[in-house]
């Protein structure tokens, strides 16, 4: 089981959370050792926005190189701390390159300068839009991904000229020195990237240490946090939280091919996804010959800390008894276990679970569970579908199984809708990642994922002086009556 104790006062240990062996000791990073890391970031942020589009996609793509060619030790990292299957691991990895080089090869088309229409009324001006650099980015990251997600922002906030402190969670700091490192070999000159380590005070003093913009993923409870923190100076903030999606599957869907992405979606990574799926509505029609097959594809992928084991363990400890409270509450609520359950957890090895007949208001259907749990409900028809998966508060992404994928798409209240397919958005680098309510705001990846990172500054430049003067205390009363007759004439009929 992982155990984080403080070693000594101002160190903490990592341990795997499979075999329970101490995996890494890192320091407790001071706010006074943040606020210096941040003073460090500005001078290096400095040089860093000095430099071409083209000569920071240089070492970005050299960055990704690195991962690429030590990737197997990598996964070597992620696996030790979180306990994820090495093969997954391997697979974060090559999610996360696609996204260094769309974000290195894209900065400059999105955030280099454009011309802007001037409309008639300026007709004298030219008008461009160009994106700066906010200047020093923290990036405070969950350990369930510990590497495509703090990326998701660190590469497109460095792509667009930021200098960044990363601070990972206290369960993978590992994985973030190794990626800091890797990243120091091919920016050697200044420390554009940095870490800070410690538990949630340091993530607190990053947040107070003078950034730009904090980007944080992580618990919804946290976010709050972290955005009042944030309110004193006014930071900036891009929250990516957490989220109860929904599986939909309709009576005309692909019933073998939903229910391989409805286990997908509720099991891959032990069910620690953000976007892994905790609820399934599918129409009466199709519902038993479904859950068939459902329960049949999530009974053969088998949870344990072994090499054969396809979901590791939970990595956080805390999270075993949430899993155990939202099934033992679904069935004390009236639902069936027709997988797994409460009696194959083990140690932090929860094996895939099913539930039906679980009431609505019951935590396994309203509350994040971060478990390889899944609800499966009917639905008379797809209506009933929306409106209950629509029924939560967060409002991350969902998967639908229907002809009328895309106008159910539409219906839904979330950022993201994978149709007819698994986990698919956040693999294609140009989508733009994120949610709404309690699910967070602001996107990473791509053009909103780099805009997230820069401000945009407008610059209208006259190119001749107009006829009509109309910003000046000279302006007469014949100007204004021309004014208000150009008004009529272009805006009156409507
Ligand atoms: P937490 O909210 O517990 O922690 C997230 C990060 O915030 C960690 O680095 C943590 O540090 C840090 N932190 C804790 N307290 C504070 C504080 N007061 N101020 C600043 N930082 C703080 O989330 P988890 O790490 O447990 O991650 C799981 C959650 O992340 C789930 O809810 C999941 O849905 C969500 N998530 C969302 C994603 C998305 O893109 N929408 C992607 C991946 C996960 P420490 O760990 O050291 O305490």
């Amino acid at each position: 089981m992982t155990t984080i104790q403080p070693a000594r006062a101002s160190e903490f240990t990592v341990h795997d959370p499979g075999s329970g062996d101490l995996v890494g000791q890192y320091p407790v990073h001071t706010a006074a050792q943040v606020r210096d890391a941040v003073e460090r970031a500005r001078v290096a942020g400095a040089w860093w926005a000095g430099l071409s589009y083209q000569a920071r996609g240089q070492r970005l793509d050299r960055f990704r190189g690195v991962l690429a060619r030590r990737a197997a030790q990598l996964a070597g990292v992620i696996h030790d701390e979180t306990g994820k299957p090495h093969s997954d691991a391997m697979l974060e990895i090559a999610l996360t390159l696609d996204h260094l080089a769309w974000a290195a090869k894209n900065a400059p088309k999105v955030l280099g300068p454009r011309r802007a229409r001037t409309g008639l009324m300026m007709a004298n001006h030219v008008a461009t839009v160009g994106y700066k650099p906010y200047g020093v980015v923290g990036v405070i990251g969950p350990w369930n991904y510990p590497v495509f997600t703090p990326l998701g922002s660190i590469a497109y906030a460095l792509a667009a000229g930021n200098a960044v402190v990363f601070k990972p969670s206290e369960l993978t700091p590992g994985t973030g020195a190794w990626l800091v490192e890797a990243f120091g070999q091919v920016v050697p000159e200044h420390p554009v990237l940095q870490l800070v380590t410690g538990d949630g005070s340091t993530g607190a003093a990053l947040c107070g240490a003078g950034v730009d913009k904090i980007a944080f993923t992580g618990s919804t409870a946290t976010a709050k946090k972290v955005m009042a923190a944030c309110a004193p100076t006014l930071t900036p903030l891009v929250a990516e939280c957490g989220g109860k999606d929904a599986v939909l599957v309709d009576a005309d869907a692909d019933l073998d091919a939903a229910a391989d992405a409805a286990a997908w979606a509720g099991m891959a990574n032990a069910g620690q996804s953000c976007i892994g799926a905790e609820r399934v509505y599918v129409h009466e029609r199709v519902y038993e010959s479904f859950l068939g097959k459902l329960v049949t594809i999530a009974g053969k992928a088998r949870a344990g800390s072994d090499p054969g084991a396809q979901l590791g363990p939970i990595t956080l400890d805390r999270q075993v008894e949430i899993i155990r409270r939202h099934i033992d509450t679904a069935v004390a609520a009236g639902g069936r276990v027709v997988l797994g359950g409460s009696d194959t957890i083990s140690g932090n090895v929860v094996q895939p679970t099913i539930l039906v007949d679980v009431p609505e208001d019951a935590p396994a259907v309203t509350e994040e569970t971060f478990g390889p749990t899944l609800t499966v409900t009917a639905v008379r028809d797809m209506d009933e579908a929306v409106e209950l998966a629509n029924a939560t508060g967060y409002g991350l992404g969902a998967t639908v199984f229907s002809r009328r994928g895309r106008q159910l798409a539409g219906l839904l209240r979330c950022g993201m809708v994978a149709l007819d397919s698994v986990f698919s958005y956040p693999r294609i680098p140009s989508l733009p990642f994120g949610g709404c309510g309690d699910s967070g705001f602001g996107r990473i990846h791509g053009p909103d994922g780099l805009r997230e990172f820069a401000y945009a500054q407008s610059v209208a430049r006259q190119r001749f002086t107009a006829p009509l003067a109309l910003t000046t205390f000279a302006r007469t009363p014949k100007t204004d009556a021309l004014v208000a007759k150009v008004m009529t004439l272009l805006h009156g009929r409507h």
